[in-house]
């Protein structure tokens, strides 16, 4: 089983065999090295209300729009562990 993992400055995206919420590398765009977010826990973050994200949301990288959706609720550690 292959998983997609996504860079949070660039979107730029590694594949590796297996699953973990997310892979600390150096992103090969310059980005340094970042916290590559599972895709899946990426999508998720699609849960929180449009209405109820943050002014910044379009700002804040993937681990942030994460930190921000399960502290809400919207995505719980069983969805990350998952
Ligand atoms: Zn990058």
């Amino acid at each position: 089983m292959t998983e997609t993992y996504v860079c949070p400055v660039c979107g730029s995206t590694t594949e590796r065999d297996f699953r973990v919420p997310s892979v600390v590398r150096t992103c090969e765009n310059g980005c340094g090295f970042v916290h590559f977010l599972r895709e899946d826990l990426l999508e998720l973050t699609e849960r929180v209300p449009e209405a109820e994200r943050p002014d910044d949301w379009d700002e804040l990288s993937g681990e942030e729009r994460l930190r921000v959706a399960v502290g809400r609720g919207d995505v719980t550690l069983e969805d990350i562990r998952g």
